[in-house]
């Protein structure tokens, strides 16, 4: 019985809309732990993972050599890749696929990497609107890597240094 008038005085004097209102005016004042993303950022750490790139050697030839051992090691299978022997007898991919919806970022792909050729960047401003568009082709994966390589390179070697 208690109680219940209790929570009839409590629900007629509007005592728990004053307790949440007490609450909103404490955290008002307070020092503000958000961002306003995308002109504010939260520091980054050195070894992020975000979006794969491939890269090239300075005289712009391809340095992944189709070896497969990023195919190979990815636990997620999101990596595809086909590949053929050129005239000079290299070998090269025809189609080097990842897809994004898939993958889990563990930078296994990257460790495996003998020629440092599929990396993943500190880039992390990007979508799809719909699933296919998550399917990162070898044009697109280029196209990354030509775009960022001087980040990449530096980033690279911060990383290097942070181990
Ligand atoms: S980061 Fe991991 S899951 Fe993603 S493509 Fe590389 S190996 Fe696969
Ligand atoms: S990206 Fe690296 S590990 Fe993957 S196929 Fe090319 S050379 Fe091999």
């Amino acid at each position: 019985m208690i109680d219940r008038i209790k929570s009839f005085f409590s629900t007629f004097l509007l005592f728990e809309l004053l307790k949440g209102m007490m609450l909103t005016g404490r955290y008002l004042f307070a020092r503000k732990i958000t961002v306003h993303f995308p002109e504010e950022k939260t520091p980054q750490s050195p070894r992020f993972r975000g979006l794969h790139a491939l890269r090239r050697y300075a005289n712009g030839e391809e340095r992944c050599i189709a070896c497969k051992l990023c195919e190979a090691v990815c636990p997620a299978l999101a990596i595809t890749i086909d590949s053929e022997q050129r005239e000079d007898n290299t070998r090269r991919t025809t189609r080097y696929d990842i897809d994004l919806t898939k993958c889990i970022f563990c930078g296994f792909c990257e460790e495996s990497c003998p020629v440092d050729a599929i990396v993943e960047t500190h880039i992390l401003e990007y979508h799809g609107e719909k699933r296919g568009d998550l399917i990162y082709t070898k044009d697109m994966l280029l196209a990354v890597g030509d775009r960022y390589e001087e980040k990449i390179a530096q980033d690279r070697e911060a990383d290097a240094n942070y181990r």
